[in-house]
Formats: C-alpha cells, structure tokens, sequence
C-alpha cells in the first residue's frame, strides 16, 4: 500500500475510534458502573446513577461525546517491531485529532504556553501525547486512546519519601490524593498508583494502572493484596457517586510497580472519572483494525 494512501486509511480509522471513544465507555467499565448502582441504598445516589446511565444512552444516541470536557487526547500504543507503518504513526494521529476536534466535534482544549492562545483544533506542541512501548517480534500495533479530562484525568500527584517514612507514607499519599482530586472529579474514581524511584517513571506507571482493564491484578500476590485492600479502604469514605454521600468511591485501585533505588520512594496517583473513556485497538499490518475494549464499538 503506498505510504499515503496507508497514512489516509489510518487517519480515518482513528477518527472512527476516537469517535465511539467519545461516545461509549469500554465494556468493563459500563459493567461496573452498573454494579456499583445496585450497591447503592441511598435514593440521591440511585438518581445520580439514572442520570449517569441516561447521559450515557443520549450519547449514544445522538452521537454526542458523552461528557462536556473531551480532554486532551492521549494514545498508549503497544508497537510491533515489525508494524510496517511505524513511520506514520505519530503524524497520522495528530491529523486524526485534528480531524476528530473539528467532526465529532470535541471540546477545544489545547493551550500553547508562551502564547497563551487555544490552538483550535486540540493539537498542539506534544499533543495529542503519545506514549509509545514495543512488542518484540509483533506485526500489530495496539493503541488505547483515552480522553483525559481536565477535572480528573489530568491533575494528579507525584511524591518522593525516604525509605525512612516507611511504607505506610505510600497509603497516607493515596488517601491525601483521592480525598483531594476526588472532590472535583465525578466519582466513582478509578485509582491509578505508581510505585517506582523517581517522580517521572511513577507518574508514567500510575497512570499506565489506571488505563488496565478493571478486573486485572498486579501480578505480585502482595501488591494484589495491596490493591485489593486499598480498595476496601477508599470504598468507606462514603465519597459515591458525583461525590455525595454513597457506598462506593471507586470503581479500582490498580497499582504499578518498578523496581526503587535504595535511598527513593516514588509515589505518583492519578484518577480518572466515571466517564472513563479508554478503548483499545489492534491493527494488523495490513490496516484492519478490530476493538477489543468494546462489543459496541458502533463502526
Ligand atoms: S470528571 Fe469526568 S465526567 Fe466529570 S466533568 Fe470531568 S471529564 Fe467529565
């Protein structure tokens, strides 16, 4: 396929993406939100939850992205080493965005810093973000797209302890986080926490947790625990939906690790929304793609 021609086929396959992405949350999350909804007592919390669905379905309906702040795009892309395409890649996703702000549309979001001015169009210097991994020996590319939200997805919290502070300076961190960033994201949160040795590669990790499937555990039985636990924990603070009084403030707590350097602790937190909207693709080399965070991908 001629390099053009291929770069035209991915664009439009992105905007297709990002298009049910704005739209319909993955299937996990749909499942959990529902869920959480039979587990509420409280008739303020079975309200917000009706509107939550509601919202969801109107979406859908009216082809509208299902929450106000479409974000900043950001895409995780799991690359083959022998994708053929490699070299387009990153210039065919910001035309895709460009495309998508001005189709779908999406929110204009994008800032340029020294001149203070919105770029139109939500590209811009690094954005979209994109994050890239390798899959050795692979001919695919997979790629989660994710619309992170001003409110929710983007603020989060990096910290450095002492090994001296001890562990439990881990929890008082994402409990001082969640409490905090809780309040101006629409619960139910899920909580993304990074373990590593220094403030970027935990921020990385946390945010990489909270983009896992819901359902995963960290493979290390004690840091499965740990989540599992933290889960609990954050559930009786009686943060529910919207952020009134409920019984379940998140939905998980995924934790990601690395290993830390004798004399560091790094801890980062991010949250993300209710409105989690995350999907995951695979390309194949010939540009087929197939969606395999969502059974209503609606292409
Ligand atoms: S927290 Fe999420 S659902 Fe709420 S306004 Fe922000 S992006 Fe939208």
């Amino acid at each position: 396929m001629a390099h053009e021609q291929a770069k035209e086929r991915f664009v439009e396959s992105m905007v297709q993406v990002m298009d049910f992405t704005s739209r319909i949350l993955p299937d996990d999350v749909f499942d959990k939100l529902k869920e959480l909804q039979a587990a509420e007592t409280s008739d303020m919390q079975r309200v917000i939850y009706d509107a939550y669905f509601d919202n969801l379905e109107k979406a859908k309906e009216l082809k509208r992205p299902c929450c106000q702040d479409t974000g900043i795009l950001h895409f995780y892309l799991s690359a083959g080493t022998e994708f053929p395409h490699l070299g387009m890649v990153e210039e065919a996703l910001e035309e895709a965005v460009r495309r998508a702000s001005a189709q779908i549309p999406l929110r204009q979001n994008t800032i340029n810093y020294f001149e203070e001015r919105n770029t139109g169009d939500d590209t811009g210097e690094r954005v979209p973000w994109v994050h890239w991994d390798l899959l050795p020996g692979s001919q695919d590319l997979e790629i989660i797209t994710y619309f992170a939200g001003g409110g929710c997805c983007l603020p989060g919290r990096s910290k450095m302890y002492k090994p001296s502070d001890g562990y439990q300076a881990i929890v008082d961190n994402v409990f001082d986080a969640v409490a905090d960033l809780g309040i101006n994201a629409c619960p139910p949160l899920v909580v993304g926490v990074g373990l590593g040795h220094n403030i970027e590669n935990a921020a990385v990790l946390s945010k990489k947790a909270y983009l896992r499937p819901l359902g995963t555990r960290h493979p290390h039985p004690k840091g499965a625990r740990f989540e599992r636990d933290l889960t609990e924990a954050l559930n009786r603070l009686g943060i529910g939906a919207q952020g009134l009084r409920g019984e379940n403030s998140v939905m998980a707590v995924h934790v990601e690790s690395s290993g830390r350097h004798t004399a560091t602790i790094a801890v980062a937190v991010s949250v993300a929304c209710y409105a989690h909207r995350r999907s995951l693709v695979r390309f194949h080399s010939d540009l087929s793609f197939e969606v395999l965070s969502h059974k209503e991908a609606g292409h």
